[in-house]
C-alpha cells in the first residue's frame, strides 16, 4: 500500500465522526431514577422503566437536558426550542424495551461548529495545495505549517445507552464461539449524547484533534469523564475518498472500536490507504462497517451496511414533545465555565505566555488549576517560567503542590539553578512535600551570580584559550559553548551558564 502522504496528493479524504458521550457525572439514569453507576454488582441498579416492563412510564432527566444544552452552547449549536423523543426499534437483549429512546430529525442542538487548531507534525498531513475549508474558504497557514479550520457539527441529540453484554467462553469476549451471554442492565438507560459532524475533516490528525478538543470541552463543562478507554466516550469514524478537485462524495466505510486517539488516527490512515489501493486497481468500495485491529494494524469487515435503516423511527407516545424556555437556556449558558480556548487567550494576554505553553496548560483542568495557584505565589515576571516548568519539567514527576512548583520556578527565574539542576531537584522532591529551596541549599547547588567573581573566571579562561578566542574573532561564534563549558568547569559548576555566556560575549567584543 502507498503511504498516506502520497495517497493524499491524488485523493481527498472526507471524514465525518459520530461521537457518543455518556453523561457520567449525573446521579441518575435518563428516564428513571435508578442510580447511575456501572461498577456496582450486576443488575443492582434497575427498575421497571429501564427493564422495559409493560406499563412502566419514562420521565426525562432534567439535569441530562441541561448537560446537552451546555454541550450545544459550547460547540456553537442552535438550541432548538421544540423537539421530540423518538423510538428506534431493534431486537437485541441489551435493550429490554426492544427500542432505544432517541431523538428524531430535530435534536436539542443543531448546526454548530468547533474550530480546530492543527499544529506540529500532524499539520503536515494536509497537502500543501489543499488549504481550504469544506465550504471552500481559504485557510491561512502559519509559517510553521499550523492552521485553524472550522468543522461543522450537524447535530447533538439525546439518547440512552444499552445494557452491557458479557460473552463467556468465546475468544476475546466476542459473541462468536461464546457458550453463554450475560447481561448487566446497570448501564441500560445511561444518558448518552451523540454528536454528528458534517463530513468536513480531511486528515486523520484532524479527526484525532477534533476528538481531543471535544473531550477537553466536555470535561471542562463537567458533563462527562470522557474516557475512551472505559468507553464513556466512543467514536465511529466514517471515511471516503474522492479525486482531488471532485465535489461528489465517494462511498464511505465506517470504523468502529476505536478506544484511543491513536487508534482513531491509525485506523483512518490505514483505511484511506486501503481505499486508495482498491480504487486505483479499478475496484469499488462497499458501504460497510469495519473493525480496527490495533495488533495487526488493519481494518476488517464487520458487516455490510443495510441499504435503508429499518428502525421504524416514530415519536414516543409516552414522552410529551419537549419545549425549552429561553430562561432555561439562559440558565444553562450561565453555568458554562471558562472554556480551554478562552483560558488560553487569557493566559497569553495577561501573563505573556507562549501560545503553545498556554494551550497545553489550558487544555487540562488539573494543570490549569495548578498554574493559577502558582501565579498567586510568584512575582509577575516569573510567571512564564512557571509555565515553562509545567510544560517542560514536571511531566513524569509526582509534584503537584503549588508551593513547590512556584519556588522551583523562582529558583530558575532568578538563575539560582540551571534547568539541568531543576531536574535533580525534582528527583529529590517527587512524591514528597519538601521545599525545593531546602534541597538546593542542602546540596549547595545555588549558582554564583556574583558578577565580579564570575568575571575573574572568564578572564582566566579567555587568557588560556587563545585558539578559541581567535576562532571567535574569525566569526565562529559557536566556540562560545566550549568557553562556557570551560568556565563552568573552572567554577566547579557553581557559576551560572547564562551569566557566563553574557560575560564572555561582552569580553570578546571589547
Ligand atoms: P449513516 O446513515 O451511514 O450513519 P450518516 O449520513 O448518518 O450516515 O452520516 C454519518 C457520518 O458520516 C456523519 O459524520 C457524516 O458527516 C459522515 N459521512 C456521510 N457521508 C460521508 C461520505 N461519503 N464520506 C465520509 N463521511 C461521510
Ligand atoms: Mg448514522
Ligand atoms: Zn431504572
Amino acid at each position: 500500500m502507498k503511504k498516506l502522504a502520497e495517497v493524499l496528493q491524488d485523493w481527498e479524504a472526507v471524514i465525518g465522526l459520530e461521537v457518543h458521550t455518556e453523561l457520567t457525572t449525573l446521579e441518575t439514569k435518563m428516564f428513571c431514577n435508578c442510580r447511575l453507576s456501572h461498577d456496582d454488582e450486576p443488575n443492582a441498579n434497575v427498575c421497571p422503566v429501564c427493564l422495559g416492563l409493560p406499563g412502566a412510564l419514562p420521565v426525562p432527566n432534567k439535569k441530562a437536558i441541561e448537560s446537552i444544552v451546555m454541550a450545544g452552547l459550547a460547540t456553537n449549536c442552535q438550541i432548538m426550542r421544540h423537539s421530540m423523543f423518538y423510538r428506534k426499534h431493534y431486537f437485541y437483549p441489551d435493550m429490554a424495551k426492544n427500542f432505544q429512546t432517541t431523538q428524531g430529525p430535530v435534536a436539542f442542538c443543531m448546526h454548530g461548529n468547533l474550530e480546530l487548531e492543527v499544529r506540529g507534525a500532524g499539520a503536515a498531513e494536509r497537502p500543501d495545495f489543499a488549504y481550504t475549508t469544506a465550504t471552500g474558504e481559504k485557510i491561512e497557514q502559519a509559517e510553521d505549517g499550523s492552521y485553524t479550520v472550522p468543522i461543522r457539527i450537524l447535530r447533538i441529540h439525546m439518547e440512552e445507552d444499552a445494557a452491557k453484554m458479557v460473552h463467556v467462553g468465546g475468544t476475546e469476549g466476542r459473541i462468536t464461539a461464546a457458550t453463554e451471554s450475560l447481561i448487566d442492565y446497570n448501564r441500560c438507560g445511561t444518558p448518552l449524547i451523540e454528536l454528528v459532524t458534517e463530513p468536513d475533516l480531511r486528515t486523520p490528525e484532524e479527526a484525532r484533534l477534533f476528538m481531543e478538543t471535544l473531550q477537553q470541552t466536555f470535561r471542562t463543562l463537567g458533563i462527562s469523564d470522557c474516557s475512551l478507554e472505559k468507553g464513556s466516550m466512543r467514536c465511529d469514524g466514517n471515511v471516503s475518498l474522492r479525486r482531488r478537485g471532485s465535489t461528489k462524495l465517494g462511498t464511505k466505510t465506517e470504523m468502529k472500536n476505536m478506544n484511543s486517539f491513536k487508534s482513531l488516527h491509525d485506523a483512518l490512515e490505514y483505511e484511506i490507504c486501503r481505499q486508495a489501493e482498491v480504487l486505483e486497481e479499478g475496484g469499488i468500495i462497499y458501504q460497510e462497517t469495519r473493525h480496527w485491529e490495533p495488533a495487526h494494524k488493519r481494518t476488517v469487515v464487520m458487516r455490510v451496511k443495510e441499504t435503508a435503516d429499518d428502525y421504524r423511527l416514530f415519536p414516543d407516545p409516552d414522552l410529551a414533545p419537549f419545549d425549552l424556555s429561553d430562561e432555561f437556556i439562559a440558565a444553562c449558558a450561565r453555568r458554562i465555565p471558562e472554556l480551554p480556548r478562552q483560558k488560553r487567550d487569557r493566559y497569553v494576554a495577561d501573563y505573556a505566555l507562549k501560545q503553545a505553553d498556554a494551550s497545553q496548560i489550558a487544555a487540562d483542568l488539573a494543570s490549569a488549576s495548578l498554574f493559577e495557584k502558582c501565579v498567586e505565589l510568584v512575582e509577575a515576571r516569573a510567571i512564564p517560567t512557571v509555565a515553562n516548568v509545567l510544560v517542560n519539567l514536571l511531566p513524569g514527576y509526582d509534584v503537584s503542590e503549588p508551593q513547590q512548583v512556584a519556588s522551583l520556578a523562582e529558583l530558575l527565574y532568578s538563575d539560582a539553578i540551571t534547568f539541568a539542576q531543576a531536574r535533580e531537584v525534582l528527583d529529590a522532591i517527587t512524591g514528597t512535600t519538601i521545599d525545593p529551596v531546602k534541597v538546593v541549599d542542602e546540596r549547595g547547588m545555588r549558582q554564583t551570580t556574583d558578577v565580579d567573581a564570575l568575571q575573574a573566571i572568564v578572564d582566566e579562561v579567555l587568557a588560556r584559550s587563545t585558539d578559541q578566542v581567535q576562532q571567535y574573532q574569525n566569526g565562529n561564534t559557536k566556540v562560545i559553548g566550549f568557553l562556557v563549558g570551560q568556565c563552568m568547569k573552572a567554577s566547579k559548576g557553581t557559576g551560572n551558564p547564562k551569566l557566563f555566556n553574557q560575560l564572555l560575549v561582552q569580553s570578546l567584543s571589547q
